[in-house]
């Protein structure tokens, strides 16, 4: 199994110069072997294989001044990373979807490089991290590294230099049985209902800093294209978003780690996000993080021995969670649910329920709290 240890670094001046000048090279080098690949199959119709371009790392190093000393594991990366886009590409072009080709990387697209083999290129040496061709970098070591380092990604990020090592670690132990099961409800007035009433409410992270981006972005179309005073506050707003997007990973992180260690059994709604994107609440999905909410769940809950369940979100709010009734003419912004079987519920926590109940296996799945057996599930 393979984790990853992100850590902050701390390059000196010159180091900072040389780490730029290598992303360069790099950058300079994907585009040349994405224009090779385009051209070999715009004007022949043939297809350069990954194989063919590494072979090219070689001619690049032995011909291009900037290539001279950077270590060849870096360049070979760089055509694998570029292989991996075309992969992509061709993947969802054959399943029928529209994706875009791979890009042209300009200057502030392309995040950084990396190594393939520890102690070759890169190693630990004390408390600093040593790079081939860049000198000993200090680093914080902000957590304990477990397990042997296997590769090193050096990235840029709002101007702030970090290295990704991937470790290979131990399969973790799984979590002792809690013998409790939930079902979740997500929504975007409160992010997450529980089928047992809690509640987790929504911090809308991005929605806060709306009025500062904008005024931010005033400020930036007014610059000078390419000034200082522009790259400056360019830096200003991608250090806000770098902010955000750091809180709501903390806070979804910290909240999959609460249901890891309290339920045994998750039933969740299947919620095909990209579907539901472009639509009016764009902007709330992907600020509440739904997607990667999911994601991580599920790569949690599998190493902790824990159970995932997805179900058909059709009709969960409308759906009376004591007699299966559906309610007609409930609108989005009516917030209570009340039936003629006695329920009365606040409309997720209804909802979550719903969820709960479907997640159950079958027939004997159908009955409920109050011993009655739910139409609903008894259909699934
Ligand atoms: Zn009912």
């Amino acid at each position: 199994m393979f984790q990853a240890f992100v850590y902050r670094l701390y390059p000196s001046k010159s180091q900072h110069a040389r780490l730029e000048a290598v992303r360069e090279t790099c950058r300079h080098f994907y585009n040349a072997c994405r224009r090779e690949r385009k051209e070999a199959y715009e004007e022949r119709g043939e297809t350069i294989s990954k194989t063919v371009q590494l072979r090219t790392v070689k001619v690049e190093k032995a011909t291009s001044p900037y290539a001279l000393d950077i270590h060849s594991h870096i360049l070979q990366n760089v055509v694998a990373d570029l292989d991996k886009a075309f992969e992509a590409f061709f993947r969802r072009v054959k399943a029928g979807e529209n994706p875009g080709y791979p890009r042209f990387k300009v200057r502030n697209r392309f995040a950084g490089f990396g190594f393939k083999e520890y102690g070759n290129g890169f190693k630990v040496d004390g408390r600093r991290l040593c790079l081939f061709g860049i000198d000993r970098i200090a680093v914080r070591w902000h957590r304990k590294l477990a397990g042997a380092i296997k590769t090193a990604r050096i990235f840029c990020r709002a101007g702030k230099w970090f290295v990704a090592f991937s470790c290979a670690v131990e399969k973790p132990e799984p979590l002792p049985k809690t013998g409790a099961s939930i079902g979740i409800d997500l929504g975007l007035m409160r992010l997450a209902t529980f089928s047992n009433g809690e509640k987790k409410e929504n911090p809308r992270w991005y929605r806060g800093i709306l009025q500062e981006l904008r005024v931010l972005q005033r400020k930036i179309a007014r610059c000078m294209p390419g000034g200082r005073n522009r790259r400056r506050l360019i830096l200003r707003l991608q250090r806000m978003m770098v902010h955000v997007a750091n809180a709501r990973k903390d806070f979804l992180n910290k909240f999959v780690h609460e249901l890891i260690t309290r339920f045994d059994r998750i039933v969740l709604e299947d919620l095909r996000v990209a579907v539901m994107v472009p639509g009016h609440f764009a902007m709330s999905i992907l600020d509440a993080g739904w997607s990667y909410l999911v994601s991580h769940l599920a790569h949690k809950a599998e190493s902790a021995g824990r159970e995932v369940v997805k179900v058909d979100p059709a009709y969960t709010s409308k759906t009376c969670s004591g007699c299966g009734a559906i309610f007609e003419h409930l609108s989005l912004w009516d917030r209570w649910v009340e039936c003629d079987c006695g329920v009365s519920l606040d409309r997720d926590h209804n909802a979550a329920i719903v969820v709960f109940q479907r997640g159950r296996n079958g027939p004997l799945g159908a009955k409920l709290a109050n011993g009655r057996v739910c139409p609903e599930a008894a259909r699934l």
